[in-house]
């Protein structure tokens, strides 16, 4: 099973796109972890994709297709995976699209988390995420158990500098400006779904079960 993860930033995708690759035992391929882990390990290209994320810009797509196309052809993605930030821009859906023809193969469902934009803030500054494994908490909706600590590895919990207010406001304009139009792009292909991403986590994990079946 092929899938997309699509909504703004903090609309859920990727607290989702972790329950889904659990339950249906598929890798979770975040773009922005893949990025973060770049910056962390001092590779050159998190040396230049943190210039745009710090300004809450999109990296340019000639940096992140390649990277995903080589991504979904390894062994652990034989039977499918969950996309949790990619694509954003409509060349990178045409890249994706075009690099899956070539191998014969197509995405299933592209997933739309809805949140309207009032409730994006607030969920972005309660997010923490955990320095070592990437997992996401909201210190009210979604605690850790013990504060600052994550749940999966015991490591520090911390906010995001791209989560600061400013920075989700220039993430959303560019959300709508560049990412929102996939929302078309996949309905006209016939595999949009949509979920209200303003549920409770469990909630919206059972309107995508319902999608994707058992
Ligand atoms: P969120 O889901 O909270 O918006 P991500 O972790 O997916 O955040 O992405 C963080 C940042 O990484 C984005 O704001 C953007 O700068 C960059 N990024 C991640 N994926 C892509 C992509 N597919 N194309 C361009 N930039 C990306
Ligand atoms: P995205 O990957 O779309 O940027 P995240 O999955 O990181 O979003 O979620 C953004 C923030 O909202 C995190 O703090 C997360 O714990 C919290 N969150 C996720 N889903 C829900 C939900 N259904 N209700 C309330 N808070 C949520
Ligand atoms: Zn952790």
């Amino acid at each position: 099973m092929k899938i997309i993860m699509l909504g703004a930033p903090g609309a859920g995708k990727g607290t989702q796109a972790k329950k889904i690759a659990d339950n249906y035992g598929i890798p979770h391929i975040s773009t922005g972890d893949i990025f973060r882990a770049n910056i962390k390990n001092g590779t050159e290209l998190g040396r230049k994709a943190k210039e745009y994320m710090d300004q809450g810009l999109l990296v340019p797509d000639e940096l992140v297709v390649d990277l995903v196309v080589d991504r979904v052809q390894k062994d652990d993605c034989a039977k499918g995976y969950v996309l949790d930030g990619f694509p954003r821009t409509i060349p990178q859906a045409e890249a994706l699209d075009a690099a899956l023809t070539t191998l014969g193969t197509a995405v299933d469902y592209a997933i739309d988390v809805d949140v309207p934009d009032e409730n994006i803030v607030r969920r972005m500054s309660g997010r923490r995420a955990c320095v070592s494994c990437g997992a996401t908490y909201h210190i009210e909706h979604i605690p850790p158990v013990q504060e600052g600590i994550c749940d999966r590895c015991g490591s520090t919990l911390i906010l995001r500098d791209d989560d600061k207010p400013e920075t989700v406001t220039r993430r959303l304009e560019v959300y709508h400006a560049q990412t929102q139009p996939l929302i078309d792009y996949y309905s006209g292909k016939g595999i949009l779904r949509a979920v209200d991403g303003t549920k409770d986590m469990e909630a919206v994990f059972h309107e995508i079960t319902s999608i994707l079946g058992a």
